[in-house]
């Protein structure tokens, strides 16, 4: 498509988006009286407008039944994580009872390392991406550490070339080849959160059991953003957060991905009292039967508030499709790059390029983020940005992420934001 950078084309485009309902049932931070643009979606997802109405039923269903809600609840709190596996399913590409919605996402990587993480000493080693979130750097020094082995020794990390943003794939089969002896475990983020690169995940999981290695994934910047097959790409784990692209609210309930493969494996794991095989749970016998799916992975009973916000985003999912968003993702955030690429093009002083690092036209999918090293004084271009009311993320050392998210942003959102962009680097 040939793109033009003019409000009437973007809104021309707007006019014929599929989903452009979606936008108005959801809540919108304000700036000076006018929806913020709104790009950190990738960060936490905006409020969903039946939330508040998903909560108050169970708020109500608890003052009207206390304890009974259990079972009374018009959704009943026992089972009502059961309501989300069909929709998560969906997400990510599995089967159902390949999947629940449990704790949040580091607490549940940990509850996964616990089966899926088993060095030898022989094989200990975990091969990951150079600079993934902090939070999966600690995670994963703390378990080898946990082990008995030395964190500069066992963890493998894949970083880009010198002067390259991204990390070739290539580089990551090679890796793994060459220390296929000595891996247990070849763990990474699904999505780069820094770069939004995305990670060739079939060809990663299928090099990894070839050396003999377990495979998992940190799907927090992925799920809700790009097409998932994580059975068929025959993942062993996988985990995720619910308040990015799920728009599940702050700290909402996780989830958890275990292939079918392992649910009858007795694999060790730390286990608790909502793992135990459903039929006789209340007998609170002696001896732990684990649920034989990826159930049998749970340690604590539902937190029915957080899930209820969780049910209410994942609905607006059902309807929508992975389909219809990811096509008009990848649209919206190709004309995003291309008003970005006009302005560059009029940019006189180089020092002040907007480099876009995220790669649009990789082989595999492209997600929605679009990274941006901002040349020349980055930090003061993005809090102009913030005062002119667009939400966008700053990661230092001189990055902007921007996601516009197919769900609630628009055509006009990518327009304006170069509109306001050019205001600011072409005075
Ligand atoms: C957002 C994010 C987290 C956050 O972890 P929580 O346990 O939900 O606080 C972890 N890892 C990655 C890759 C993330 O993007």
């Amino acid at each position: 498509m040939k793109y033009e950078n003019t409000l009437q084309f973007a809104q021309k485009l707007d006019a014929k988006d599929p989903l452009k309902k979606y936008r108005n049932q959801f809540l919108f931070p304000k700036h000076k009286g006018k929806n913020v643009i709104y790009f950190t979606g990738n960060s936490l997802g905006l409020q969903p407008k039946n939330t508040g109405k998903y909560i108050l039923q169970e708020l109500n269903d608890w003052a009207k039944y206390g304890v009974e809600g259990h079972f009374e609840a018009k959704n009943p709190w026992y089972s009502y994580h059961e309501l989300l596996s069909k929709p998560l399913a969906k997400l990510v590409g599995a089967k159902p009872e390949e999947v629940v919605a449990m704790n949040q996402l580091t607490s549940n990587i940990h509850f996964l390392f616990v089966s899926f993480y088993r060095p030898t000493a022989a094989r200990n080693k975990i091969l990951c991406e150079a600079k993934a979130f902090p939070s999966d750097q600690y995670l994963i020094a703390s378990q080898v550490s946990y082990h008995g082995y030395d964190p500069h020794e066992a963890i493998i990390e894949v970083a880009p070339r010198e002067g390259e943003h991204t990390i070739r794939n290539e580089d990551i089969l090679a890796a793994v080849e060459k220390h296929k002896d000595e891996l247990a475990l070849v763990f990474m983020g699904g999505v780069n959160y820094f770069s939004g690169q995305v990670f060739d995940m079939k060809s990663i999981t299928k090099a990894g059991h070839i050396a003999g290695a377990m495979v998992g994934f940190d799907l927090a910047h992925a799920i809700g953003n790009i097409k998932l097959n994580l059975h068929n790409w025959d993942v062993d784990f996988a985990a995720w957060c619910s308040y990015k692209y799920l728009n599940s609210g702050p700290g909402s309930v996780g989830g958890a991905f275990v292939h079918q493969q392992h649910h009858q494996e007795n694999l060790p794991r730390f286990a608790g009292w909502w793992g135990h095989d459903k039929t006789n749970r209340f007998k609170m016998e002696k001896t732990f039967f684990p649920i034989p799916t990826a159930e049998g992975w749970q340690v604590s009973n539902v937190p029915v508030l957080s899930m209820a916000a969780h049910k209410a985003a994942l609905d607006i999912f059902e309807n929508a499709g992975m389909n219809a968003l990811t096509n008009k993702s990848s649209k919206l955030t190709n004309y995003l790059a291309f008003v970005i690429g006009e302005i560059n093009k009029r940019i006189n002083d180089k020092r002040q390029y907007l480099e876009i690092i995220t790669p649009l036209n990789s082989s595999i999918t492209n997600g929605c983020q679009l990274s941006i090293v901002a040349h020349g004084n980055g930090k003061a271009l993005f809090q102009k940005l913030t005062s002119k009311g667009v939400i966008a993320d700053w990661r230092e050392p001189n990055v902007i992420r921007i996601a516009p998210v197919p769900l609630y942003n628009s055509f006009e959102d990518a327009y304006r934001f170069g509109e306001i962009l050019q205001q600011l680097l072409l005075k």
